[in-house]
């Protein structure tokens, strides 16, 4: 029988297909008293035995999509499981405490990693997200979940809790018809993810996963509609609905090598948001005019270890060559807050969106900055890239980050690298950089304002709080002067000021934008034609 739930819909489109549950890979792991630890350790040798079979399916994979140096973790994970010392803790714990598999595992994964964590080596500091992954997938197999993830073999609908930025990292995206998650709110980013690939998106459903699994499904991202069995009648009406969408996405693309003007003559530069080099098909397929922001830390997201100056230099060096000469804006790492990667060992924060994040970061461990910093100038000679920062709060960091540059070009020049004077610009995204955005305006070439974040910090709204979604207003009079402010303060500084938060793409605000003087709109790639359009049926002149 048809069952119907409601959600807050945070992109708009219809999905139809299978529904697949994504599970969690962390489970809770309880500690139980077992009568019979020989057995138990056989239990544990079985799971560690199948775990090894795992890695070494998923390291033939890796070879051959990725190449042998990404898929060399898994040969190292396997020999972790082998280790003597692992393997007597476990046995261990279960024989003296007479406890479960899972919490003897769970243990001897949060010991090991907490030891690595603490070790003066760096490479070994590296290793303490292996122990807790492997760790990991051992209870997983142990309670029965499997190595957790998303098992779908065909394009589906994606149900979850809720997802972080480390899991949709790893998703494989030809997959995924549509997410639907009990948690989330409009500026996470599963729904930035979502806007990316052009799928509808629902969050705050309240569904019951159980069953679910493998039924019919239907995703109606206008409405907030998630229907499961839907009636022949209602798959009908859809699958007409999703037709005509089709040929209103076709007709946009008509749009494609059309400038971005208004009626009276105003032209501005509409680029898009990626988070990795994969996303650069569909910037091109969109027709963006350049990328206005690369969320480089997604590069860290998808990796157990610090991504080396030559890994970085390479992806920046693939998006510069591909977009041509188009501008390209990498953002320089925004860890923290919601973007949580477990080889920073960053301390447990009660406030983490107001907490050790981002420049905040780079600053205080500048040879993480630096790498990054060296692969991005080293990748600035074969293109057009400008380099932004984020979550400044200050001149001061500004002066601080010219000075670091200083010393990476000067290392440059020493060993005869090659490479450009880039653009430099600053996210405006927080009120302190809003008021401070005459000086500020002085120091770089532009702004970027990012609106997801200038909201929850000007309304006091957690971004990532579902209850907040009545309260999170991006529409607000407050945020909305904020970037008028900044805009007209960019101009007298001689920045050009652009927006790559959400915002940007929502197109009953392109007039205003476009009124407050905006120079460029960054948006996801799949909204670039829907924006253009927009600007394209503006006329400046009427109303003023
Ligand atoms: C923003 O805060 O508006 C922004 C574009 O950056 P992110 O969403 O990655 O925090
Ligand atoms: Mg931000």
């Amino acid at each position: 029988m048809q069952k119907e739930y409601s959600g807050k819909p945070v992109f708009s489109g219809i999905a139809i297909g299978k529904i697949s549950i994504y599970h969690k890979k962390e489970s809770v792991v309880k500690r139980e008293k077992i009568d019979d630890a020989e057995a138990e350790i056989k239990r544990y040798h079985a799971a560690s035995d199948e775990a090894k079979k795992q890695l070494g399916e998923l390291h033939d994979k890796a070879l051959k999509e990725v190449g042998e140096a990404n898929a060399a973790v898994f040969e190292v994970h396997q020999m972790m499981l082998d280790d003597l010392d692992y393997q007597e803790s476990v046995e261990n714990i279960i024989r003296t405490q007479g406890v479960n598999a899972e919490f003897a595992v769970a243990t001897t994964g949060d010991n090991f990693s907490e030891m690595f964590a603490n070790m003066d080596d760096e490479y070994m500091r590296g290793r303490a997200a292996d122990v807790k992954d492997i760790s990991n997938r051992v209870v997983g197999i142990l309670n029965g979940a499997g190595a957790g993830g998303f098992t779908a073999t065909e394009p589906s609908i994606l149900v979850a809790d809720d997802l972080a930025p480390s899991e949709t990292v790893q998703l494989d995206k030809s997959l995924v018809l549509s997410f639907v998650t009990k948690g989330g709110s409009t500026n996470s980013h599963t729904a930035i993810l979502a806007r990316t690939m052009n799928i509808p998106a629902l969050i705050g459903v309240d569904f019951n996963e159980e069953g679910l699994e493998g039924r019919l499904g239907i995703v109606d991202g206008y409405e907030g509609k998630f229907i499961i069995d839907p009636d022949e009648d209602v798959l009908t009406s859809y699958k007409e609905k999703k037709a005509e969408e089709d040929e209103k996405r076709r007709l946009l693309q008509e749009l494609k090598g059309k400038p971005n003007i208004t009626k009276d003559g105003h032209e501005i530069n509409v680029y898009a948001n990626i988070g990795s080099v994969k996303d650069i098909a569909d910037v091109l397929t969109n027709d963006a005019g350049g990328i206005g922001l690369f969320r480089s830390e997604f590069l860290y997201l998808g990796c157990d270890d610090y991504p080396s100056e030559e890994d970085q230099f390479r992806a920046y060096k693939t998006v510069a060559e591909n977009m041509a000469g188009k501008k390209v804006i990498i953002r320089t790492l925004d860890i923290g807050a919601d973007k949580q990667v477990d080889y920073f060992h960053l301390d447990h924060e009660d406030n983490p969106a107001m907490g050790f994040r981002a420049i905040r970061i780079c600053l205080k461990r500048p040879e993480i900055f630096k790498t990054q910093l060296r692969a991005l100038y080293r990748a600035s000679f074969y293109g057009n890239i400008s380099i932004m920062f984020p979550m400044i709060i200050s001149v001061d960091e500004v002066r601080k980050i010219k000075e670091i540059i200083k010393e990476v070009k000067a290392e440059l020049d020493e060993e005869k690298l090659p490479y450009k004077d880039c653009e430099l610009g600053i996210m405006v995204e927080t009120p302190a950089a809003v008021w401070m955005s005459e000086e500020l305006a002085k120091e770089v070439d532009f702004f970027s304002i990012g609106t997801n974040d200038l909201t929850q910090y000007t309304l006091a709204c957690d971004r990532q709080n579902a209850k907040l979604e009545d309260f999170a207003d991006s529409h607000h009079p407050a945020v909305l002067r904020e970037i008028e402010y900044t805009i007209k303060n960019g101009h007298k500084g001689g920045a050009w000021v652009g927006i790559c938060g959400e915002l940007g793409a929502d197109t009953s605000l392109t007039e205003t934008f476009l009124r407050m003087g905006v120079d460029e709109l960054s948006v996801s790639p799949s909204r670039v034609l829907a924006v253009r359009d927009a600007i394209r049926n503006t006329d400046l002149s009427v109303g003023q």
